[in-house]
């Protein structure tokens, strides 16, 4: 049965819901004269880095909180750049520690990601961070995956007893959805299927899905064919598609062919201003959650 109206899931709006929401925090803070900041670090010249640096530069601007983005370049070695985290960890103004990924291939993003702080990960990817998150305890969360969870509260989506399939299993993306889809808590509670590159039958594995999330990397890979009616699509995916029409050269689309599953679905997100919008709210809040918690501890 088409559905008549699904529901495009707006992420500005609910991007800037989120950060309404966390303005009574920050002043509370800025009364005690702290002001959360984060320390962005960029190695290299990956154009796509430098926009996603600069899109969260500008959103801690506009809400009048400190961030600072360190730019290395692309020949900076192992040591060089631990150094660099290390001081960044002793320095009081940053509570948060963001490493724009994808590091330079000579670089070992883990090694470097576990000299973060725990205390300070921004971007709630530090072993730790993850660790606490699967046991349920309190950490900065993933911040694409919290964005997912905050698109779903606030289009009042339920995940309880619902079945959510989760395409994709990275450490960012994938595997923290479907563990925070699996918690027992509110926005949880959902019985999580997690698909990859081996998956056997994906295609009905997919129809399957109350709530279907692709987080895969590839250019409209998921069709019609893929979705049961009535389900919640969730698309993570951005990928750049030549276009010869286009200002840059490009348009971003996402993993899901929106306009081939339009109307099977109940409600979708679109590619951009979906999850997109979602990634850098959270990393304030986290920026502004490890503020908090600093103060609490000091
Ligand atoms: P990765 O490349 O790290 O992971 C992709 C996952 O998709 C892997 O688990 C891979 O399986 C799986 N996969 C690839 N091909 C297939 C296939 N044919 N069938 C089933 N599964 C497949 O990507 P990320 O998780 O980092 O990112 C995923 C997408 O989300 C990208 O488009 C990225 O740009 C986007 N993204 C968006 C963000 C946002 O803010 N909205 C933030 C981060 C990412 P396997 O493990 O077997 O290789």
């Amino acid at each position: 049965m088409p559905n008549k109206q699904p529901l495009i899931i707006d992420g500005k709006v609910i991007s800037e819901k989120v950060r309404e929401s966390l303005k009574p925090a920050i002043e509370r803070l800025k009364e005690k004269g702290i002001v959360p900041g984060l320390a962005v670090v960029l190695v290299g010249d990956d154009p796509a880095s430098q926009t996603y640096v600069r899109m969260k530069a500008k959103a801690f601007e506009a809400m009048n909180l400190l961030s600072e983005t360190f730019c290395l370049p692309g020949s900076t070695s192992q040591s060089e750049l631990e150094a660099l985290i290390a001081e960044l960890n002793g320095d009081s103004r940053f509570h948060g520690i963001l490493v724009q990924l994808p590091l330079p291939s000579h670089l070992n993003e883990l090694d470097v990601i576990m000299k973060i702080n725990p205390d300070k990960d921004a971007d709630g990817i530090h072993p730790v961070s993850l660790g606490k998150m699967v046991l349920g305890a309190d950490a900065p969360l993933s911040c694409t995956p919290h964005g997912v969870l905050m698109l779903l509260k606030y289009s009042n989506i339920e995940t309880s007893g619902k079945h959510a399939v989760v395409v994709g299993r990275s450490n960012i993306v994938g595997k923290p959805i479907a563990n925070l889809l699996l918690q027992k808590r509110p926005l949880g509670n959902a019985t999580v299927t997690l698909c990859h590159s081996k998956t056997k039958e994906l295609q009905s594995i997919c129809q399957q899905a109350d709530i279907l999330i692709a987080a895969i990397g590839r250019p409209n890979f998921i069709d019609r064919n893929f979705v049961k009616d009535g389900a919640v699509v969730i698309d993570v995916g951005i990928n750049r598609v030549e276009d010869s029409t286009a200002k840059r050269g490009y348009r971003l689309v996402g993993d899901v062919n929106f306009n081939d599953v339009i109307d099977k679905v109940s409600a979708i997100t679109p590619v951009p201003g979906g999850v997109g919008p979602m990634t850098i709210s959270m990393l304030i809040a986290n920026t502004v959650y490890l503020a908090e918690k600093h103060t609490a501890n000091n």
